[in-house]
């Protein structure tokens, strides 16, 4: 069987934020004197559900303050993504949850661009930047994202997602997406991963979705899984990510390989690889693990990433000689 980091992979889903090393998170928090994120216990997280999950992750992103963190941060980010056999990913990034904390919507984003730009330097690793509405945090907080967004959009920022708990009405933030669109962006939207298969429509109504975040409640419903798969929209799923929150029991209960059977095009991804334990080639040997891929189908799912990733064409093409070279090895 062939080493799984050794496979080249488009990370497509995975949050800067819910990246961040354990041993980071520890000196910032000795630096400033803050405390750590409650469910951390150790090296090991532990979330009480999905609501606890984003309070810890409030907590974490309370420890980065300085211009020196945010670059820290997507610099680690870039390494640990190499270690994982990624040379080329899309990231999250929420302007939103530092805004409020640091009265700055424009410098975390900025250092956070440095960072990736040494990352790649020094890494080889390309990251592509998707800034995220949390609509929970109402239109105002999504306009103002949609301002970061814009304006470094095709300057290391090519998408805007949206994020949060899924309960925020989505047609309410149509605009700030149709103007996302307008300014060149891409979008790659949450939707139907704590909330059923009425989200996925929606969001495929008012969003003009490239790919969607997840997705993976559409399986509730079967036209929709049909429309996935005629339109082909590629769905960003992370199954490590669906169990750790509870979204799905255990990773055998998860519906990905039914929706890939379905014929939808299905990404494996990390999520927030610190919190859940596991980067995308920890995912890739649960898909082989569980579910019993072969190499084949391991280097066809990475293929099919790389191919619903937004990477230029010549990026695609050394990205998917690289998996073919890694079959034939
Ligand atoms: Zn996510």
């Amino acid at each position: 069987m062939r080493d799984l980091r050794a496979l080249p992979k488009a990370e497509l889903h995975i949050h800067l934020e819910g990246s961040i090393r354990v041993e980071t998170l520890r000196e910032l928090a000795d630096r400033s004197g803050g405390a750590l994120p409650h469910g951390l216990r150790g090296d090991v997280w532990r979330f009480d559900g999905f609501l606890d999950f984003i309070q810890n992750y409030t907590e974490a992103c309370a420890l980065l303050s300085r211009p020196e963190d945010f670059r820290r941060l997507a610099e680690e980010f870039c390494a640990d993504l190499a270690i994982a056999g990624v040379p080329y990913a899309e990231a999250v990034f929420s302007p939103a949850n530092h805004a409020a904390r640091l009265h700055d919507w424009f410098g975390p984003i900025e250092a956070v661009l440095d960072g990736l730009e040494a990352g790649r330097r020094d890494h080889g690793v390309l990251v592509q930047v998707c800034p995220d509405v949390v609509r929970d945090l109402g239109m105002d907080e999504a306009e103002r994202t949609l301002e970061v967004a814009t304006k470094f959009a095709g300057q290391g920022v090519v998408a805007l997602n949206a994020a949060g708990s899924e309960r925020a009405p989505v047609a309410a933030f149509a605009s700030v997406f149709a103007r996302a669109r307008d300014a060149g962006l891409r979008s790659v939207p949450h939707a139907g991963e704590w909330a059923g298969p009425e989200n996925v429509w929606q969001t495929l109504e008012h969003y003009a979705p490239d790919r969607i975040g997840h997705g993976v409640r559409s399986i509730e419903d079967p036209r929709l899984v049909e429309l996935l798969a005629t339109r082909g929209i590629p769905l960003e799923i992370a199954p490590v990510s669906n169990v750790a929150t509870g979204v799905y029991p255990s990773i055998d209960d998860h519906p990905f390989p039914r929706l890939r059977d379905a014929g939808v095009v299905v990404t494996l991804n990390s999520d927030d690889p610190s919190m859940f334990g596991g980067w995308i080639d920890e995912v890739f040997l649960a898909a082989r693990e569980t579910w019993g891929f072969s190499d084949d189908a391991l280097a066809e799912l990475a293929a099919a990433g790389v191919r619903a990733s937004f990477a230029d064409d010549g990026t695609k093409a050394t990205l998917l000689a690289g998996i073919d070279a890694w079959l034939a090895a």
